[in-house]
């Protein structure tokens, strides 16, 4: 079967090689993401592979269909990226990757919280500069915080069973409370409540219409003074413009993303020489109390393993007539 790979990256090509060991496959690594320009390049291949920034609305699906693909895998555990109804009423086959590592994620985000909070990236560049002054890099201890993880499904659990090894209180909020978290975390009702109590909070839910902005400004006028905000999860949980807002007027306090809601044309690629046109981006680099990383919440060994083969095993089941053990949830 011949399978086009868009956004394809030099850390994770030899993964999907080895991992296609075995398998009739035969690999068409590109470069540049899908969109309605690139859908071309698909022509002639039964399968697509794409990632977190790939564009797959219907424009993008009928030209991949027309091009003969009638499968598409997302190798990423996201998939909002995709128009289901549209893949659906083409015929085309979806799949993702929905647990290829709840950890890698849940691990950086505590890793977001401890930089941050102990100002570790500051001492880190003035110890390299040979400034050994003290002043300004005074933190907080977890133990004395309380902590909102918003969504405890698969990521938002392993952060809950991480943070309890820290001595916090943690509060809990999500849709299908879980039972697991129920050990270690105190749920509560609604999603105000978690805004109104949490010292620290962090998102991982799903980018859906209900979640979209799901921080703005109504959101954090509930909020503590001083909150501090974590977003591992989608750009689009977060109404940028009112958060910056919020660290200007001190109402937020720290703020940690691995993800923005305007990141397709910046991440996943050196613009270090471009001029950075995106003003919002550009403010928020410019807060102490603010750290940027550019969508690598997911990247371990251990994840792009378990990417490749899950991605494997749904080609094999597409190529065998078999159902999809990881098929994207019908819309
Ligand atoms: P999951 O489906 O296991 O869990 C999501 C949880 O959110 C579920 O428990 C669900 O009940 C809950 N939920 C959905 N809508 C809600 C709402 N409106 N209010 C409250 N709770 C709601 O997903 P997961 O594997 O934990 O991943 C979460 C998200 O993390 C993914 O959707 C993806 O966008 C993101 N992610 C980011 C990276 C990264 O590298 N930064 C990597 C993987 C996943």
């Amino acid at each position: 079967m011949k399978v086009a790979v868009f956004n394809t990256k030099r850390y994770e090509r030899p993964v999907l090689e080895k991992s296609a060991d075995g398998f009739p496959i035969e690999f068409t690594f590109l470069e540049p993401r899908l969109d309605v320009q690139t859908a071309l390049l698909a022509a002639g291949h039964e399968a697509v592979l794409i990632f977190v920034n790939d564009v797959a609305n219907r424009s993008v699906l009928e030209q991949l269909a027309a091009g003969g693909t009638r499968f598409l895998a997302t190798r990423s555990a996201g998939f909002n990226q995709i128009d289901r109804q549209a893949a659906c009423e083409l015929g085309i086959t979806l799949a993702y990757v929905p647990a290829y590592s709840p950890n890698a994620v849940a691990e950086f985000t505590i890793g977001l919280i401890l930089t941050l909070g102990r100002h570790i990236h500051e001492g880190h560049n003035r110890v390299r500069r040979a400034d050994f002054n003290l002043e300004g890099l005074c933190g907080f201890e977890l133990r004395d915080m309380t902590v909102g993880v918003c969504g405890t499904g698969r990521i938002g659990t392993e952060v809950v069973k991480l943070l309890s090894g820290f001595g916090c209180k943690i509060l809990a909020y999500d849709e299908e409370p879980n039972e697991q978290v129920m050990l270690l975390a105190s749920y509560v009702d609604t999603r105000e409540e978690l805004f109104r109590y949490s010292d620290i909070l962090t998102l991982h839910v799903p980018l859906m219409p209900s979640t979209y902005h799901l921080i703005d400004n109504e959101a954090l006028k509930l909020m503590k003074d001083g909150v501090f905000l974590i977003n591992t999860s989608r750009g689009a949980l977060i109404d940028t413009p009112a958060v910056v807002e919020g660290l200007k007027s001190r109402k937020v306090g720290f703020l940690a993303i691995d993800v923005y809601e305007e990141e397709a044309c910046l991440f996943f690629e050196d613009h270090s020489s471009d001029i950075i046109r995106d003003d919002t981006f550009a403010r928020l680099l410019t807060f102490p109390n603010v750290i940027v990383t550019g969508h690598q919440a997911f990247l371990t060994m251990h994840a792009l393993r378990n990417i490749a083969e899950t991605t494997m095993q749904s080609l094999d089941e597409f190529a065998k007539g078999f159902p999809c053990t990881h098929a994207v949830p019908a819309p």
